[in-house]
């Protein structure tokens, strides 16, 4: 498997699919999977490329997830190799999307490849998901893809994804949840005037500043074994004309939560619609949200999972669900256990982005081994 993971890896990585560009990616890799007996269904949506390329039939059904994507390389005279060469140096397999996720991928579609060789009749389903619009918008993408499957009444039991979820040293983390994350976008509405005269105007900065307080120092919740707690951040804030002598008529606030299991949007959205009667503010707000919290405790493919990094890193990982969100989100709707685990992150979307060839190797060897665990006879 090494070499073909590191193969297949190179020659991803020098297919410059900048999001949600695929390039050629998954046609490389739907040719693999068919020669080995995959069924393909291409699933484009404007401008992203979607593979649903499954092995076998009935239960469970077992998915591996990733993207063809990439993002932008930045200035490119800062790279020490040059971001779409996919050269090996030292060990370190270098360029854009070496770590996010061309290198995991590969790990993954190459495990699935061999473990079906190996296990030609084995029980129940294999599925790659793979898209080219996870770093975008990701919009055309997985979402589209699970809405496709749910549709026809396909399902996913389990699905692992192969994002970089390993922290300070390979193994060490695997993701088994992520925090919701709803965005609200809230004006307070006052009365312009002129400073000299405020009993003519109403101030709507003066009128937000006890509500924006109370809100920002509410305790949502206290998390519980697998969440933080929930976090509530004013990202931007603006109100004014830039003169000294107008009062202004509106406040714009913009705040993200971060939140976890123990409270939903629409308690969130409930309390927040609470304080602003409270304090009595007129106003407009808009949500916008783009993920629920979304937990595998500790079921079986998190197990497998754990297992599979105990026997091949040699270590314990810990199961955490920091971190911003990722496609598992969407499969996570279809009831699906999700857990995430690949390479480590520490060069993910930076410039001279790398990954250790050994530490693709045991991705591969880990997805693999969770496949054996599942679906087996
Ligand atoms: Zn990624």
């Amino acid at each position: 498997m090494q070499q073909d993971i590191l193969t297949l890896a190179k020659a991803l990585i020098q297919r410059p699919s900048i999001s949600p560009q695929d390039c050629g990616c998954q046609q490389l890799i739907a040719e693999r999977l068919q020669r080995v007996g995959f069924q393909l269904e291409w699933l484009p949506f404007g401008d992203t490329l979607n593979l649903w390329a499954t092995h076998g039939e009935g239960d469970p059904c077992v998915a591996f997830a990733g993207h063809t994507d990439v993002v932008p390389v930045g200035d490119e005279s800062q790279w020490q190799y040059p971001p779409f060469s996919g050269e090996v140096i030292e060990g370190m397999l270098h360029g854009r999307g070496a770590a996010d996720m061309k290198g995991a991928l590969s790990a993954l579609v190459i495990a699935a490849e061999t473990f079906v060789k190996q296990n030609p009749h084995h029980s129940g389903k294999i599925g790659l998901l793979i898209t080219s619009d996870e770093e975008a918008a990701a919009l055309d993408g997985t979402v589209k893809v699970v809405e496709t499957l749910m549709a026809r009444g396909e399902k996913i039991d389990y699905c692992l994804v192969g994002e970089p979820s390993s922290n300070q040293r390979f193994g060490d983390i695997i993701k088994n949840g992520r925090r919701g994350s709803i965005t609200a976008d809230l004006i307070i509405e006052g009365i312009q005037g002129h400073v000299a005269y405020p009993h003519l105007a109403e101030n709507p900065i003066h009128k937000a500043l006890h509500f924006l307080t109370e809100l920002t120092h509410y305790q949502w919740d206290n998390g519980n074994d697998f969440f933080p707690p929930t976090s509530l951040q004013i990202a931007n804030i603006k109100a004014g004309t830039g003169s000294n002598n107008v009062i202004p008529g509106e406040l714009y606030v913009q705040f993200n939560l971060r939140y976890c299991t123990e409270v939903t949007d629409e308690i969130i959205k409930a309390k927040v619609a609470e304080l602003l009667a409270k304090h009595q503010l007129k106003h407009r707000i808009h949500w916008h949200l783009s993920g629920k919290p979304f937990l595998a405790g500790k079921g079986k493919l998190v197990s497998a999972t754990v297992q599979a990094v105990e026997k091949i890193a040699q270590t314990t990982p810990r199961l955490d669900t920091g971190g911003g969100t990722s496609d598992g989100r969407f499969i996570a709707l279809m009831g699906a256990e999700v857990v995430e685990f690949g390479p480590l992150n520490t060069t993910i979307h930076k410039v001279n982005e790398c990954v250790s060839v050994a530490d693709l190797t045991h991705c591969g060897d880990i997805y693999y081994h969770v496949l054996e665990q599942l679906l087996s006879k």
